[in-house]
């Protein structure tokens, strides 16, 4: 039923609650409200199967009990899911949230600092309402600190957003993934990543990432797939350049994510002690046990490809898109696997952008860990507790426990039988705010519509 075909009682409601959202969101969070939700079925994020009958109680911005519908307090509001999955709100933890448009790097040049920035803040919130409650950025195609100024907007409550982390920009060599490689030497514009050669200059743009506000540090340790006019099978960095970057990083507390597809520039960054993988397309067993020993997560962002291999969506280096689709994918999926198994923490991330992207897409990332041969359990897992640990947050968030902060959505069915249903959230809530409700339109005030899907 849409709104026009609503009684007109509930229509009433629904206008009231899309003008005086934020009022809502703030009672609704307030300490000694009881909220229970009651579902067929909870993923808490840590256990192997998931609870039936479930009730989960919140209290303020906390869960603050687990179990059957004995607990739930007179007075309390209840939530009933009935034939739902409750679980952890999903944790992206890789993003670029100010891309939009797939030709990110002509895209870049083409708009401010201050229009990405907006266009973010209305992906993030679409994200948020399809269920990502956390973000980690890797990086941005904008030379200044829009995703920062984004985190400070959600973060003091001026606007309502997924929780974030993350590194302002990628630092690359000259010519890596993060240059812009295809004009001709004559031109000097500034390049989506922050250009960095030799230790000095990294050591320098690792303090001026931590000095605006990035609590990651993201490298371009080897080429990249979707830049132009470089090579993933390419190794950027020097181990000299590596072992700077992760020393300054590790100095100021801060963690480095690296990018890295080839074999050997995989190895050299578990050397240098990153604390992430992303991507790392050609990883092999002796970089998966390294990686197991040494505790480092791998972020493959594996639908990426698919994305740019179907819908209407082109790259201006395709070619090595299509390459990587039809000789690179299916060792990828298997390598995934076995990284898993050999106990490397795989982890979800998607490293679409958030300005252009539909919501729904992001959710099969989980999917693709299914058909890898990841269990959906575990792939539930890894976009929620693993990623909550990747990202540090793992002490309040990424389980639905007693005591951590009530980052909870709800998906209709069973996601254990059909992973696709986390592309259907149907409820909302973050730190015990209800955002969301199933059968209700959603509204955070000011929202742009989805965009419109380029994929079927
Ligand atoms: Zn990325």
């Amino acid at each position: 039923m849409n709104v026009d075909q609503a009684p007109l009682k509930n229509r009433a409601r629904r206008n009231w609650l899309a003008s005086a959202a934020i009022a809502v969101l703030a009672c609704s969070a307030e300490a000694g409200t009881t909220t229970a939700l009651v579902a067929d079925r909870l993923i808490d994020g840590r256990s192997k199967t998931a609870l039936t009958d479930a009730v989960v109680l919140i209290e303020g911005e906390r869960i603050v009990a687990i179990g059957n519908r004995s607990l739930i307090p007179a007075g309390a509001e209840v939530i009933e899911l009935g034939d739902a999955t409750l679980m952890p709100g999903m944790i992206n933890a890789h993003e670029h949230p100010l891309m939009f448009g797939d030709d990110y790097q002509q895209v870049q040049l083409a708009h401010s600092s201050a229009y990405k920035t907006l266009m973010a803040l209305a992906g993030l919130q679409r994200l948020l309402l399809a269920g990502w409650t956390g973000v980690r950025v890797m990086g941005d195609a904008d030379v200044f600190y829009g995703n920062q100024d984004l985190r400070r907007v959600i973060d003091s409550g001026v606007f309502i957003g997924p929780r974030m982390s993350g590194a302002a920009h990628y630092i690359s060599i000259t010519g890596g993934g993060g240059d812009i490689n295809y004009l001709s030497p004559e031109q000097r514009v500034r390049p989506d990543g922050l250009i960095a050669d030799g230790p000095e200059e990294i050591r320098k743009a690792v303090r001026e990432e931590v000095k605006y506000g990035s609590d990651w540090i993201k490298l371009l340790v080897t080429g990249a797939f979707e830049s132009v006019g470089d090579d993933p099978r390419n190794v950027a960095f020097s181990p000299e350049e590596l072992r700077a970057a992760v020393e300054e990083a590790n100095r100021h507390g801060v963690p480095v994510a690296a990018h890295a597809h080839a074999t050997e520039g995989i190895k050299q960054a578990v050397a240098a002690g990153v604390r992430s993988i992303e991507h790392g397309t050609y990883i092999d067993d002796e970089a998966m046990k390294m990686m197991a020993k040494r505790g480092t997560f791998l972020v493959p962002t594996v639908y990426l490809g698919d994305y740019y291999a179907t819908g209407d969506n082109t790259l201006r280096a395709q070619d090595k898109n299509d390459e990587y689709i039809k000789h690179g994918r299916g060792d990828f999926l298997a390598a995934i696997a076995g990284a898993h198994r050999a106990g490397v923490k795989v982890v979800i991330g998607l490293d679409l952008g958030a300005g252009s992207a539909d919501p729904k897409v992001y959710a099969r990332e989980f999917a693709v860990f299914v058909e890898a041969g990841i269990s959906p359990m575990d792939a539930i897992q890894a976009g929620t507790r693993v990623a909550a640990e990747l990202l540090r947050w793992d002490d309040r968030l990424g389980t639905v426990e007693p005591g951590k902060l009530a980052d909870i959505i709800a998906v209709p069915g069973n996601p254990l039988t059909d992973i696709s249903a986390l592309e259907r959230v149907s409820m909302v809530i973050l730190g015990g705010r209800v955002l969301k409700r199933p059968g209700e339109a959603a509204s955070l005030g000011g929202l742009l519509p989805a965009p419109s899907a380029a994929h079927p």
